[in-house]
């Protein structure tokens, strides 16, 4: 299994070491971002098939909160988060 945070990603050091090619490749980390792979895994996609290029320094989150509750403290940053670091370390998306 071989996930990468966001934070650490690296697209052209992951091409030069000999990243796999992916099934599907999402453009961008946002929330809709996050509920494609959501669904996707619950279609079955398997171990390695999804790639996420994003140049966020976060997980896909949901943006409404913020100016809800999050920016106020009533929410925390993984409450706001669409899947846990979890989520993409066993389904083992980049
Ligand atoms: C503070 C706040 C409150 C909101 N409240 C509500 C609400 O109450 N109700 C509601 O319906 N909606 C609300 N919205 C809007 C809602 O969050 C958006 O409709 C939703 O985020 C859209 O999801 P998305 O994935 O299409 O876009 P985003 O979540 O904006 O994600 C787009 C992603 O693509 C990336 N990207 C863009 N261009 C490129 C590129 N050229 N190359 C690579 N990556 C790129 C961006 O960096 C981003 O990560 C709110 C938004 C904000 C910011």
């Amino acid at each position: 299994m071989r996930a990468i945070p966001y934070q650490e990603f690296d697209l052209r050091r992951e091409w030069k070491e000999g990243m796999k090619s992916t099934k599907y490749v999402i453009v961008g980390g946002g929330m809709v971002a996050g509920y494609a792979a959501k669904e996707l895994v619950n279609r079955g996609l398997k171990s390695g098939e999804l790639a996420i290029v994003s140049s966020e320094n976060a997980l896909p989150y949901e943006r409404p909160p913020l100016s809800k509750g999050f920016l106020a403290g009533k929410d925390s940053e993984a409450s706001i988060l669409i899947n846990s670091l979890e989520f993409y370390h066993n389904h083992e998306s980049t």
